[in-house]
């Protein structure tokens, strides 16, 4: 039985349609992903699961309850925004303790149950201070806690690392992997960072106008892409594309890609189609038969790794590679096992 269900959920503003038919379970204790661009309607997916935002059709289920007319406050969830949405005038402590007074819990019971919280979080130091008094981190760790004491059933995450620098986000990314697995709590977290997505997530959702395209764990997206919208999403820089068109493919079973023939034996190549290979998998020392020269247009030194930008017949090719390059003009193997092939509507293509 799924832990959180949505069944055919709908959802527009106005005229404005922003999630169709949207189905999705949900296994207990597994921290889910909800990834898009922005506007694809992930606040709005979260906060129709808070009870913010009204259902127009559709169900959502929570442990096989009807989450849909239920009031926000009875739904056991708790909700962590990117604005962190705490109480200025309150101290850490209230604020943690804010959601516990209107249940029925002695004083001691809420103390204890906030220096857990802030102890898990690392804030316990901080009980006394105003939010004004906190990095951006810190405040983020107090929502965290607000919604940790509430002990609820789902936490909702709302791109809660977005208002932070680079290395706290990383930081604070390895703290919420590690609260989830101490707490072993059912998480779904909304966000546009692929980096964010791929490290905390058990199960990643890439979402594209209000729709699913694809549900599978980090390394099923990255490796099993089913088109060119989540291939291009996942990985950076991003997955090269070559469009094939009719006068390139040569039979049923090959076609040409920069002047080389390619055969795939299981593939039938009728109408124009897509090629795609990870800037990972082209090398420039590990030979092979397809070698392409090209001329190097810009390099990006990442430190461990370079960025290699070049074009080739008006396409643009990405190369990601540890080597040191000295020449303009180099060769590059393309790795035949590591290409995929999409349709004319960019369709993954089995082979
Ligand atoms: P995301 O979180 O993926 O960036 P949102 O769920 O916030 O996207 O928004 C999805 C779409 O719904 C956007 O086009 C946005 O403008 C619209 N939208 C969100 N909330 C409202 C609202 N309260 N009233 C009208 N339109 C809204
Ligand atoms: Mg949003």
């Amino acid at each position: 039985m799924a832990f959180l269900k949505f069944e055919d959920i709908d959802k527009s503003f106005g005229e404005n349609n922003v999630i169709s038919k949207f189905n999705l379970e949900v296994e207990k204790g597994k921290f889910i992903v909800l990834l898009g661009p922005s506007g694809c309607g992930k606040s709005t997916l979260l906060r129709m699961i808070a009870g913010l935002e009204k259902i127009d059709n559709g169900k959502i289920l929570l442990e096989n309850n009807l989450l849909n007319d239920l009031l926000p406050s009875k739904r056991q969830i708790a909700m962590v925004f990117q604005s962190y949405a705490l109480y200025p005038h309150m101290n850490v402590f209230q604020n943690i303790s804010f959601g516990l007074k209107s249940e029925k819990i002695s004083k001691n019971d809420i103390k204890d149950k906030v220096i857990e919280a802030a102890k898990i979080l690392k804030i316990d130091e901080l009980l006394e201070r105003r939010p004004k008094e906190l990095s951006g981190g810190q405040r983020q760790r107090v929502a965290i806690g607000r919604a940790i004491t509430r002990n609820p059933k789902l936490f909702l995450f709302d791109e809660p690392l977005s208002n932070l620098d680079a290395a706290l986000r990383s930081e604070m990314r390895v703290e919420i992997s590690k609260l989830h697995k101490k707490l072993k709590s059912t998480i779904v977290y909304v966000t546009h960072d692929q980096i964010e997505a791929m490290t905390l997530a058990d199960k990643i959702v890439i979402m594209n106008k209000g729709k699913i395209e694809q549900f599978g764990s980090p390394d099923e997206i990255y490796d099993n892409p089913n088109n060119i919208f989540v291939a291009e999403f996942i990985g950076n820089p991003k997955m090269n594309i070559f469009k094939i068109k009719i006068e390139d493919i040569i039979n049923r079973n090959t076609f040409k890609l920069f002047n080389k023939e390619i055969k795939f034996e299981n593939v039938i190549f009728e109408k124009e189609f897509y090629v795609g290979i990870r800037p990972e998998h082209i090398s420039l020392e590990n030979k092979s038969e397809f070698a392409v020269d090209i001329n190097v247009d810009l390099i990006e030194n990442l430190g461990s790794e370079k960025i290699i930008y070049s074009h080739l017949n008006n396409a643009e090719i990405r190369i990601k590679s540890t080597q040191n390059i000295k020449d303009k003009n180099i060769t590059i193997y393309f790795q035949k096992n590591k290409l995929y092939l999409f349709d004319n509507n960019k369709n993954r293509l089995k082979s």
